[in-house]
């Protein structure tokens, strides 16, 4: 017997204006690129199972039921009613080995009810960078989605020139967003958030179901994973580049990698999406549009918080407030960690923030400089512009470590050496795309699955981009 996915399907069960059922359209010639084979055994899936034809969706596998999902957004600021799978299909859900269930998802299979008027389809580099991207930040600890394959389909997408197809297979807790909460309650139907809500509580957050208010202490937990979240991306150097709300789970998962980016030379106001004019995706402003996506779901949940208007909206905003203690804690966990000082000092903000503030003056790179903290101390301020920067800040640094310091080996493990370059992650999409050579994503993929450890072997992945690599602006994952 042909092996199969075990699939169990919660998603399709809910009621038909959830989503619309859609099988992906098959492709000419589908080619695998890469499977995940050690995250489809923690699926408890057979690889054997995930055929380039299943992955390209020229097969639908026993057990799935393919659906485009609903959903609306507020995209840079503006509402859409309306989004949804525009070129992905849920697959269905598989239980894994840990008992957690997910969402099998193709990305790139083809129009939907939600296209609009677009293909449907993904270009290769988009599919590679999201693989590249989403797999490092699961090395880092990060939580995110995951890629199990990409598949190239043989066929051309036009965008502004004609390149290459592909299919990226993800993985994710579920891809309910912040709105898809927005779709229902935007067309007043307050029966499916109540329906999403249970069934959102019982995938993510069990327990709120026996609170006393579910609703609002399934908000709360909402708050709790996001600010916890975002405090991680600040630890790397990440911008997302594109935190609209039907780009923000409800699991706590990073989701679509479309314009993201590492910054180099560490910048609070780094923006490299080409489509973020005014900097509304910034690296240091995305705590506060977390905040602002999570407001906009309490604005779904408001009559599930209380029964009068008021007492709505201070039950929602009291249970906003606890984005900034639960963020601003995660930040300092993270950048203690980071900087090895084990306890607690009042002055401890204060001496990371100065840290901070002297990298961005003297554009000293954001991952080298906690790496070589972490390694080799004294070689640190090589990385400023003015190394005497470093030197007065480093006293302080040492004086704080001696009232407490981590292990070498446990600052090593808050600091990667290896971090999803922008230079990097471009000449492997180029390699691939211009001369179907896939050795740069493979070197990539390999170096990125071991972020912590030093790997001699690929000293170059580990440096910042010369001048002339410089990648000043990334695009959008269409
Ligand atoms: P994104 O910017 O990738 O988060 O996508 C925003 C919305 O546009 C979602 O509803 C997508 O499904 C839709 N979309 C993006 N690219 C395409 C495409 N090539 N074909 C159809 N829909 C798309
Ligand atoms: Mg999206």
């Amino acid at each position: 017997m042909a092996p199969t996915i075990p699939f169990d399907n919660s998603y399709a069960r809910l009621p038909e204006h959830f989503h619309a059922r859609q099988p992906a359209t098959p492709v000419a010639a589908p080619r695998l690129i890469r499977l995940n084979t050690a995250l489809a055994e923690q699926l408890g899936i057979d690889p054997a199972a995930l055929s380039v034809d299943v992955l390209a969706g020229n097969t639908v596998p026993e057990g799935a039921e393919p659906l485009a999902q609903a959903y609306a957004g507020h995209q840079f600021g503006h509402f859409t009613p309306r989004l949804g799978d525009g070129r992905a299909i849920l697959l269905g859900e598989v239980v894994g080995r840990d008992g957690q269930r997910r969402d099998i998802q193709l990305k790139g299979s083809g129009p939907t009810p939600f296209s609009r008027r677009a293909d449907g389809r993904a270009a290769l580099g988009p599919v590679l960078r999201e693989y590249i991207v989403s797999e490092a930040m699961a090395a880092f600890g990060v939580p995110t989605t995951r890629a199990l394959a990409a598949v190239a389909t043989g066929e051309e997408v036009f965008r502004e020139t004609p390149l290459p197809g592909a299919v990226l297979t993800r993985v994710a807790a579920s891809h309910i967003r912040v709105g898809t909460f927005q779709y229902f309650a935007a067309r007043g139907d307050g029966a499916a958030v109540q329906v999403l809500l249970d069934h959102a509580i019982a995938r993510h957050d069990p327990a709120a179901a026996q609170a006393e208010q579910p609703a609002l202490a399934f908000f709360q937990g909402v708050v709790a994973r996001q600010a916890a979240l975002i405090a991680r991306w600040l630890g790397l150097g990440f911008i997302h580049g594109v935190m609209n709300t039907d780009n923000m789970t409800i699991s706590g998962e990073t989701i679509d990698y479309g314009p993201c980016a590492f910054m180099e030379a560490y910048d609070p106001g780094a923006v490299f999406s080409s489509i973020d004019h005014a900097g509304r995706y910034a690296y240091a402003n995305q705590p506060r549009i977390a905040q602002w996506n999570l407001a906009r779901l309490a604005e779904t949940l408001l009559p599930l918080f209380a029964a009068d208007e008021d007492a709505q909206i201070q039950v929602a905003q009291e249970a906003l407030s606890g984005f900034a203690p639960i963020f601003q804690a995660a930040w300092l966990g993270t950048f203690r960690a980071k900087l090895g000082l084990a306890g607690v000092e009042e002055d401890d903000a204060t001496l990371i923030q100065g840290l901070l503030s002297r990298m961005a003056a003297n554009q000293a790179d954001f991952t080298l400089t906690f790496r070589a903290l972490a390694t080799e101390p004294a070689s640190a301020r090589a990385l400023f512009a003015d190394p005497a920067a470093f030197d007065g800040w480093a006293e302080a640094w040492h004086a704080r470590r001696a009232l407490g310091a981590l292990p070498d080996a446990a600052m090593r493990a808050a600091n990667p050496a290896f971090i999803p370059r922008n230079h990097l992650v471009e000449e492997a999409i180029a390699a691939a795309t211009s001369r179907d050579d896939f050795g740069p994503f493979e070197t990539l993929v390999h170096v990125l699955s071991r972020p912590f450890e030093d790997q001699p072997d690929h000293a170059r992945h580990a440096l910042p981009a010369q001048p002339e690599e410089r990648v000043l602006a990334t695009f959008c994952g269409t």
